[in-house]
């Protein structure tokens, strides 16, 4: 299972492709993506290969310079398309993929279905992101603080907002997650196969720390939304 995140002047698909190859190793039964146009944002995902994701993809002009990737192991609901990542809110703001497993995640779901929330998957994941739409107060930092405060379990999260073109944004606890600083793109994966073709500055996050992955500006907090202050390392693995 892998995520991948870019933003920057390419055209995403072709970097989340690329990067979910590079991913391959970890085991997958489905593979996904999302893609920010500069309006909307479109997914493409279903059970199978990401060779059959990248001819799914192929033919339908998908273009933006932002966007997220997703190969997944299935926990909680079987190998079905709707349970491939990415997944979206119900308002269709948010969009997020998910590596890890959320404990809690009946519990949550049956209080948000008790506030009228309709689930489309079976998955712990669609948890995450219909809580996010349910408590977000117009301020990413403070709501990723109040979902950690939510969530049991592990995650490596990548999240994009419609209203918001121009960068994503990481959690992670428990399940790995690396950031890519490059000059005018950002990018961030489960592991660094996906970002040497861009750079060998890596910021690997820690336990419960906030990332947002803005062009090449990479800012952090930690999981009570404290700046955080991190050097990138520099790695020596040839691509
Ligand atoms: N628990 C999630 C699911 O079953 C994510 C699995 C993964 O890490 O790929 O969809």
């Amino acid at each position: 299972c892998g995520v991948v995140g870019y933003v920057g002047p390419r055209n995403a698909v072709g970097v989340l492709l690329d990067g979910l190859r590079r991913l391959e190793y970890r085991g997958y039964d489905s593979a996904g993506l999302a893609v920010h146009d500069g309006v909307n944002i479109k997914v493409v995902k279903d059970v199978g290969k990401v060779s059959d994701l990248a001819s799914r993809v192929e033919g339908m002009n998908l273009e933006g310079g932002l966007g997220v990737g997703h190969t997944r192991w299935a926990t909680h609901g079987d190998v079905t398309g709707e349970n491939a990542h990415p997944h979206v809110d119900s308002d269709g703001r948010f969009v997020l993929v998910h590596n890890g497993i959320v404990e809690n995640y009946l519990d949550i779901k049956d209080q948000l279905e008790r506030e009228g929330i309709s689930f489309v998957s079976q998955t712990d994941s669609e948890v995450i992101v219909q809580l996010l739409s349910k408590i977000y107060n117009g301020d990413m930092v403070s709501s990723l603080v109040e979902i950690q405060r939510r969530l049991e379990g592990s995650y490596a999260l990548v999240i994009l907002n419609r209203e918001d073109p121009n960068g994503f944004y990481c959690v992670r606890k428990g399940s790995p997650l690396v950031l890519g600083v490059a000059e005018v793109e950002g990018l961030c994966a489960s592991d660094v196969p996906p970002l040497l073709p861009f750079t060998k500055d890596v910021i690997y996050m820690d336990e419960g720390d906030i990332a947002e992955v803005r062009g090449g500006a990479i800012r952090l907090w930690d999981k009570d939304g404290r700046p955080l202050e991190r050097a990138p390392q520099r790695v020596d693995w040839d691509v």
